[in-house]
């Protein structure tokens, strides 16, 4: 599970912003790219799986030095 969601820079998080967009999930606000965060050392993980002719690709960010503990943050 993505790390990002109960992160307090989910908002403008220029790595979330990368994993958001390999999940095809359009942002609900408009980044500005002037003001994103960049976060020190995060480590993603890609799980591939493939099933029958169906190549799922999971992207998520599972550490990063940067995190604060700010639960619910995706809600905001
Ligand atoms: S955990 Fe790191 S990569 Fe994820 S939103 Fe927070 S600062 Fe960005």
């Amino acid at each position: 599970m993505c790390i990002c969601i109960n992160c307090l820079y989910i908002n403008n998080c220029s790595a979330y912003s990368i994993v958001q967009r390999q999940h095809y999930a359009p942002t609900s606000k408009q980044l500005n790219l002037y003001m994103l965060f960049t976060p020190r050392a995060p480590i993603i993980n890609v799980n591939i799986k493939h099933n029958s002719r169906v190549l799922n690709v999971d992207w998520d960010i599972v550490e990063c030095l940067s995190f604060i503990d700010n639960p619910g943050s995706w809600m905001e």
